[in-house]
């Protein structure tokens, strides 16, 4: 499954083309709070996780810039406050999705 296009839908959203067919959108403030870098999500080193630091809410934090392919299997994404080390992979930037279909997807047992 690769997204085969990927547009800033409103100012606040971003919309997924996949080559299943399936469009997703997934609104900026949850990109960005599911970034998936190490000073966002924290570290965990010698079994103790450390808590990224708390960050103000700089101006520009949930402003997207720019998106970037990162070879075949991912995106990175620039922020407008600075923020770029964030790479979403296919898999995470599909399981953000919040369109009508995925957030009313169970999530256990099929029928
Ligand atoms: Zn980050
Ligand atoms: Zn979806």
């Amino acid at each position: 499954m690769t997204a085969t296009q990927i547009k800033l839908d409103k100012l606040d959203e971003l919309s997924v083309k996949w080559s299943d067919g399936h469009d997703s959108r997934i609104t900026l403030r949850t990109l960005r709070d599911s970034c998936p870098c190490a000073s966002c999500q924290g570290e965990t080193v010698l079994l103790r996780t450390y808590e990224p630091l708390p960050s103000p809410e700089l101006p520009g934090k949930y402003n997207l810039k720019q998106v970037q392919q990162v070879g075949h299997y991912a995106i990175q994404l620039f922020w407008a406050d600075g923020h770029a080390t964030g790479i979403y992979t296919w898999e995470r930037l599909r399981s953000l999705c919040e369109c009508p279909i995925c957030s009313e997807k169970p999530h256990t047992g099929a029928t």
